[in-house]
């Protein structure tokens, strides 16, 4: 590991200060510990954020939710206003890593986690163009049975590894961020980006901004939900397909759906073609079955990842049908 300066920091304006080319923020550091000690990241200084005031999850006064970025995984996925309002936040954080991970993961560092691609995974692979623009993709001609069905580009197929994040994409939070010219919000249907000619932005975060906050609408979706998660291992796996389903139903029709998609994109995918299908149409079986038809429009599979088109097709179907029958 590389040697860096570390500076701790107990106010949000001096961790801001602070921010800038070659400086990383540690939180629980359950991702940039890893990507340090295996020389993917290569940090020339550590501001430690732990201290600063952003642990608490605070009711807005439109009837949303604002979650601080040090709030802790598990400490979100059991808080009281989560599971009755947003119980599919709650599922998604519950799906992800382990009981221990899960405790030091924070919001922030979940939303800015990098990719499981082997290829970017082990510096052995000289070719991996989000580890270094120019150098190729290992991926493309490699082993790519994880990797990215929609949204891809020549220079990268990885996908997002988050649960948390599709669960907020499907709710449409917004991402609070600092720079020292003050806030702004970002849609987190905006906040992670596609490869396209610069995989090595995972995200619209620049590098002088610190994530303060997520913030969710007023629930809308009541019951009606489902976060389902497909992987080659029962738990502590990514996925290979996951989706986050949320239905605001009005005797038996669809008034409004969402549906988001893990494990597909480099970056939460909603399914909007799926989306605007069932928006007005009853929850019959040939719905559900269009709309998992629809969820993969566009879908361009590798070598080894055409099974994924079928997962998600069945996987969104599945779990409509789920959050359909949830009363
Ligand atoms: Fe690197 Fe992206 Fe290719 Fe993986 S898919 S090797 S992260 S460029």
């Amino acid at each position: 590991m590389r040697a860096f300066d570390y500076l701790q920091v107990t106010r949000v304006d001096d961790a801001v200060a602070a921010l800038g080319e070659g400086t990383h923020c540690l939180a629980g550091g359950t991702n940039l510990i890893d990507l340090m000690k295996g020389g993917i990241a290569q940090p020339r200084r550590i501001v430690d954020i732990n201290r600063l005031p952003l642990t608490e999850v605070i009711d807005t006064p439109d009837g949303g939710l604002r979650i601080g970025a040090l709030v802790r995984n598990s400490d979100l996925a059991n808080h009281p206003r989560v599971r009755r309002d947003y119980p599919l936040l709650s599922e998604a954080l519950l799906a992800g890593a382990t009981p221990q991970l899960r405790n030091m993961a924070s919001v922030g560092g979940n939303l800015l986690q990098r990719t499981r691609c082997y290829y970017f995974a082990d510096t052995a692979f000289p070719a991996c163009n989000k580890r270094m623009a120019g150098s190729g993709c290992g991926a493309r001609q490699g082993h790519n049975r994880i990797h990215a069905i929609l949204g891809a580009s020549e220079q990268c197929v990885a996908v997002h590894p988050s649960d948390m994040c599709v669960a907020l994409s499907a709710l449409d939070a917004t991402v609070v961020v600092r720079s020292r010219q003050g806030d702004r919000m970002i849609e987190m249907t905006r906040f992670h980006r596609l490869p396209g000619n610069d995989p090595a932005q995972d995200t619209r975060l620049a590098n002088d901004e610190l994530v303060l906050a997520v913030v969710l609408p007023r629930p809308a979706f009541g019951k009606h939900v489902h976060y389902l998660k497909l992987r080659d291992r029962a738990s502590y796996a990514f996925a290979l397909v996951s989706v986050a389903v949320a239905l605001d139903v009005d005797a038996g029709r669809v008034r409004t759906a969402r549906i988001a998609m893990g494990g597909v994109a480099h970056k939460p995918w909603r399914a909007f073609d799926a989306e605007n299908a069932l928006a007005g149409a009853a929850l019959d079986p040939v719905a559900i079955e269009r709309a998992g038809r629809l969820s993969t429009l566009g879908a361009v599979p590798l070598r080894d990842n055409a099974f994924k088109i079928d997962l998600a097709q069945r996987a969104v179907s599945r779990a409509l049908q789920i959050a359909t029958e949830r009363t």
